[in-house]
């Protein structure tokens, strides 16, 4: 298999990291493959890059709204071009199966083509002025947008924020996650062959260290950053008062199962909300808060659902669950089944790595569901990000809701039943961004805002689309003409 050779795009030139480091990116099912070898950047070279965004800025910002547009949607038709490649180059990077990354892979043209529109919307106000005059505002680009982001979604995440951010008329650093760092390459690349200027994009692969001197640089006007709240709080740190950040973190979503529930209904979609992505999804289900009267059939149902997944290598056709994205991700996880168990909860299924034939030394482990789970306990409270699902138990409506905001997370939270009123009321009274009803807490819509509630969010811009999306790329100013 090709070993790729990475490169930064710093200055409007592929350029190998100035100490000369790198790092392997392996794939996750089957770690003796390796993905390729990035450059490990510095602060230097996240100071460098921003140095030729500044320029770039400049640049891209005075280019025409149909410039802006005709460049994401030549990337997005770049994007489509090379599907099938794609496919298989996320499958392979980050342990996704097939049906995932193509769904990934679908949505990201999409994304850039509904950024593509946004150009041509940014408009002002005018305002009628006592002396005759007229008060106008007007929207400017920010100049240079930080955007850091995670791996489990290495085009599509990107993509909603370098679309709007370019769209608007800023020039980009991009730090993306080093699990996946051929994906954001691609997108570069993409954005490069739609015609965007080359000073206009810049791409620093590494680390913490690299993301924590992209948000620290004072040139940057603003950061957008998708990741966990740990990182999410430095970021917000190093951005201080005077610049702007929009974070979206971490969560510990929940799906409440009222006794009116259709249980088989509930058990898929609890199923596909816990263990799709292996887990690995930001709004995936990590609790299930169920009445007392149909706890112990909904369970039931769901182990054995879970219990039923076909877990391998996603290059294989008929898995439903690949390789978790990581080694760290593998340690999390039998960690916080070990963590688990220590504090008292039932394992009823799964939790254990699965090794031998067919899966040789790559990170594959079995869903773990784990009943009796109090609110007090960690896998209650911390967010895993692995396939983990802990059953909570409650008496009714009220203590169901309860439990559902008892963290200190708000990201997405759903609820299963037949009776509206209940659901508009938990529609209401939950503590998350995205609210379910008779779905996954998984999966949205590309054209509706985006965003956690508590310590999930910044809650300063909501992401995706919407009103405030392109506010957090643009900056106003009220200009006063008065007659001669
Ligand atoms: P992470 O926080 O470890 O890393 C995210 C990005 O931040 C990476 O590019 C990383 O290199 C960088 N980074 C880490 N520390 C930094 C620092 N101090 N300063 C600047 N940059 C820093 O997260 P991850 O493991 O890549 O992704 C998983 C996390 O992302 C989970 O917590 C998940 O819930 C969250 N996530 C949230 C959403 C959402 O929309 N709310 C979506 C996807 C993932």
């Amino acid at each position: 298999m090709t070993v790729h050779q990475g490169l930064n795009f710093v200055g409007g030139a592929w350029v190998p990291a100035s100490s000369g480091a790198t790092f392997r990116r392996r794939n996750p099912a089957d770690p003796g493959d390796v993905v390729g070898e990035f450059p490990e950047s510095s602060g230097a070279d996240a100071g460098a890059a921003v140095a030729g965004a500044v320029e770039g800025a400049a640049l891209w910002g005075a280019a025409p709204a149909e410039k802006r547009a005709d460049v994401l949607e030549a990337a997005a038709r770049w994007l489509e071009e090379r599907a099938d490649r794609l496919v298989a180059e996320l499958v392979r990077e980050e342990g996704k199966t097939r049906a995932e990354a193509a769904m990934e892979i679908s949505r990201t043209p999409r994304n850039l083509r509904f950024y593509a529109a946004e150009a041509h919307r940014i408009t002002g106000q005018s305002h009628p002025a006592a002396d005759g005059g007229i008060v106008y505002t007007r929207r400017e680009p920010v100049g240079v947008v930080g955007a850091i982001t995670p791996w489990n979604f290495p085009l599509n995440i990107p993509s909603r924020k370098i679309g709007p951010a370019l769209a608007a008329g800023n020039a980009v650093v991009f730090k993306p996650s080093p699990v996946t760092p051929l994906l954001a390459q691609r997108l570069v690349e993409a954005l490069l062959a739609g015609g965007l200027p080359p000073l206009a994009i810049a791409l620093v692969h590494g680390g913490a260290d690299a993301g924590a001197a992209v948000a620290a640089d004072e040139r940057v006007g603003a950061v957008t950053f998708t990741g966990s709240t740990r990182a999410g709080r430095a970021v917000h740190a190093a951005v201080g008062p005077t610049r702007r950040a929009q974070l979206e973190m971490g969560g510990k979503n929940p799906v409440v199962v009222l006794d009116d529930a259709d249980l088989e209904r509930a058990a898929q979609l609890i199923v596909k909300g816990a263990f799709g992505l292996s887990g690995q999804a930001c709004t995936g289900t990590s609790r299930v808060i169920a009445h007392e009267a149909v706890h112990d059939e909904l369970l039931g149902r769901v182990a054995r659902a879970a219990e039923a997944l076909v877990v391998g290598d996603g290059r294989r056709d008929g898995v439903d669950m690949g390789p978790l994205a990581a080694d760290f991700q593998l340690e999390k996880f039998l960690g916080y089944v070990r963590i688990g168990e220590e504090e008292g909860a039932r394992l009823v299924t799964g939790g254990r790595r699965l090794s031998g034939a067919g899966y040789g030394g790559g990170y594959f482990v079995r869903p773990a569901v784990f009943d009796g789970v109090t609110p007090r306990m960690r896998i209650a409270r911390e967010e895993i990000f692995g396939p983990v699902l802990a059953f909570q138990r409650a008496s009714g409506f009220d203590e169901a809701i309860e439990l559902a905001n008892g963290t200190p997370y708000g990201l997405s939270a759903g609820i299963v039943t037949r009776d509206l009123d209940r659901a508009l009321e938990f529609a209401r009274r939950c503590e998350s961004g995205l609210v379910k009803v008779n779905q996954p807490t998984s999966g949205m819509a590309m054209t509706v805002p985006f965003g956690g509630l508590k310590e999930s969010s910044t809650q300063t811009f909501k992401e995706q689309a919407g009103p405030s999306m392109m506010l957090f790329y643009t900056q106003e100013k009220s200009v006063y003409i008065s007659p001669r």
